[in-house]
């Protein structure tokens, strides 16, 4: 799978959407509400982007069907500079909220105008919120259905809005041979526990070396590409602030927002970043070999 003393890159991952689209604000923000706010997320990607150029760092983009639709220029601009492409769904709802009927539909919008307006192959998705598991027992077969091959939606940790802490830590078949890959975000497994080390709000919270080191421990001591997600609005400290939040949300939302430039600066420095598509060729091409298959599920607890 990778050639002797050659390190294995880490997986950059971005969910492309807006501060408003956040699923922790909306209680506060009304979805029929989302054209009044003021955008941001153009000036954010061209940050992100900007920064992914300065240190010649590839990632996969999980793009909002939403966000695709009235601001195509970003999807080509993505494209164009060589990320992979890949959907985050239209309308950002949770999908045990939705259902089969309504989540079938969402990822056939998205991938439509995604794959229309970037001109790639779209075959990735994540979930809003990491909301597929033990309650959405269809989802993967309707990925499968609607031309996806890989998911990074199951998050294995505990947390009060997502997670499922038993899932397996990396990469697996969850219903075996020419299933639905699965590809979860980094985690650190301590004393039978598995903590979040992949991003999000823990990026922000922690230490910038705290994040390295774990990201660090995952790709060079377990020998695992590592899973990391950060959001534009995370690079974005001059944001609308929205009104009427709960404690919890705001400091979870805009703790240490003017950092995360600097850190993402630092990671991109430090480790080494590709695009999902291309870190686990191997497995994905290993979906139509089951042996090489089984040695992955195998390794994933
Ligand atoms: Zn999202």
């Amino acid at each position: 799978m990778q050639a002797r003393g050659q390190v294995r890159a880490n997986a950059l991952t971005v969910d492309v959407e807006d501060y408003f689209q956040v699923l922790a604000m909306a209680p506060y923000v009304r979805r029929d509400q989302w054209d009044r706010w003021p955008c941001r997320v153009e000036a954010s990607m061209d940050r992100l982007l900007q920064l992914c150029a300065d240190h010649r760092v590839y990632g996969t983009f999980f793009t909002l069907g939403w966000v695709a639709e009235r601001y195509p220029h970003i999807v080509r601009r993505i494209v164009a500079a060589g990320h992979e492409l890949a959907s985050h769904g239209h309308g950002h709802e949770r999908v045990w909220e939705i259902g089969p009927r309504a989540f079938r539909e969402d990822l056939l919008r998205a991938r439509q105008l995604l794959e229309d307006i970037g001109g790639v192959a779209v075959t990735g998705y994540r979930a809003p919120a990491f909301s597929i598991g033990p309650r959405t027992p269809w989802a993967r077969e309707i990925l499968l259905e609607t031309g996806h091959t890989y998911s990074s939606s199951v998050y294995p940790i505990r947390h009060d809005h997502y997670g499922e802490p038993d899932a397996p830590r990396q990469a697996h078949w969850p219903d075996g041979p020419g299933g639905l890959m699965e590809i979860p975000p980094a985690t650190l497994r301590v004393f039978g526990r598995h903590l979040p080390a992949g991003g999000g709000g823990y990026f922000r919270l922690l230490p910038y070396r705290a994040s390295r080191g774990a990201l660090r421990w995952i790709s060079q001591v377990e020998g695992q590409p590592a899973v990391f997600y950060i959001h534009p609005w995370e690079l974005d400290a001059e944001q609308p602030r929205i009104p009427g939040i709960d404690l919890r949300t705001r400091f979870r939302h805009y703790l240490n927002l003017g950092r995360t430039e600097e850190r993402l600066r630092c990671l991109f420095k430090d480790l080494p970043w590709d695009r999902i598509d291309r870190v686990f060729a191997a497995e994905l091409a290993g979906a139509r070999d089951w042996p090489a298959g089984q040695e992955v599920a195998a390794q994933a607890v």
